[in-house]
């Protein structure tokens, strides 16, 4: 292996430690910014993301709203919490938990938060603000991706990016940020030919496709930046009959051969999402009360 590994749980404890300092900060002024976090039904998964979310806000010092509602839950209920969550001065940052049951538009409900509180930046307001450049709140996972980008590259002025992904959460913003610090960027599809060979030219390389180690060794430029956003749980008959792992959209040790660096999975881009989405409560909270927003992503 000749890659260097990007450790994002690393970046993450270091990110949410200057987050918790920024917050002591803010208690001096009498402001404790306030995270709400809203999950439907009982989706084992969700349920864990969420304690996960509350305990870390708690750490950092910031209020902790946990509202869990049965799956029965209609969507005019949902939408009179949502409502009820943005008129909250105590709430500032306000988060629907993915997925939802059937019965409820999604769509309609993120659309229904207020954008100055939309700390997932799902919001096609804060969509919109990050394709123009001018500021709002982005989405947590790419966020995080270019945070860990950044921390071995800092300076990505003409580099080739390519982004294999073009979802709303994850593929398309992170062209965007790539785009906002001058890469070149190219978005693959499940429709894109040549894939491998559009790989190939990509000194930043981003996965986001949910297809368990896709992207080979032989698809990455030597001394590429490599990040694999795919979290795929399969078979792992070697641990025994019935248990799984979870690998990313990456083959890791094929590419850490080649790459020049790679985040794991893991322990990469996953944890880095939880430490984001505080980070964006922190500036949600600042912006609103027309504080100066403390700098708390680069390493010190
Ligand atoms: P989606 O399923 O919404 O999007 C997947 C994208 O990959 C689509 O644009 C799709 O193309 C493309 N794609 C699928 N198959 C191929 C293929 N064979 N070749 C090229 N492109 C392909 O997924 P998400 O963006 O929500 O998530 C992607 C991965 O990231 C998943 O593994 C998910 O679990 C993980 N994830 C991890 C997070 C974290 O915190 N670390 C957070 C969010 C997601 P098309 O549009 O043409 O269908």
């Amino acid at each position: 292996m000749s890659a260097a590994i990007i450790d994002g749980k690393a970046y993450a404890a270091g990110l949410r430690g200057r987050i918790a300092g920024a917050v002591a900060g803010l208690a001096g002024q009498g402001v404790r910014p306030g995270l709400a976090v809203v999950l439907v039904g009982e989706d084992p998964a969700s349920q864990i993301y969420v304690s996960n979310k509350a305990r870390q806000t708690v750490e950092t010092g910031m209020a902790s709203f946990e509202h869990i509602l049965p799956a029965s839950t209609s969507e005019i209920e949902l939408l009179r919490l949502v409502r009820r969550l943005n008129e909250d001065p105590s709430v500032d940052g306000i988060l629907v938990q993915l997925p939802l049951p059937k019965h409820i538009d999604a769509q309609r409900v993120l659309e229904a938060i207020d954008p100055a509180k939309d700390v997932d930046g799902f919001h096609p307001i804060n969509a919109g603000r990050l394709m123009t450049g001018v500021g709002g709140l982005v989405s947590c996972t790419p966020l995080g991706c270019l945070l860990l980008v950044r921390s071995v590259r800092p300076d990505l002025a003409g580099l080739n990016a390519v982004v294999l992904g073009r979802s709303n959460i994850v593929g398309k913003p992170m062209a965007q940020l790539l785009l906002a610090q001058s890469c070149t960027v190219t978005v693959a599809h499940s429709r894109t030919r040549d894939l491998p060979e559009i790989c190939r030219r990509a000194d930043i390389l981003v996965a986001a496709v949910g297809r368990p180690e896709m992207v080979r060794g032989d698809w990455i430029k030597p001394g590429a930046t490599v990040i694999d956003v795919g979290i795929n749980r399969v078979p792992n008959p070697a641990a025994g009959e019935g248990k799984t792992k979870v690998v990313g959209d990456v083959a890791f040790q094929e590419a850490a051969a080649v790459a020049g660096a790679i985040t794991p999975v893991p322990g990469g881009v996953g944890p880095m999402t939880i430490a984001c989405l505080l980070r964006n409560t922190l500036e949600a909270a600042c912006l609103r009360r027309g504080l100066p927003v403390p700098a708390v992503d680069a390493a010190a």
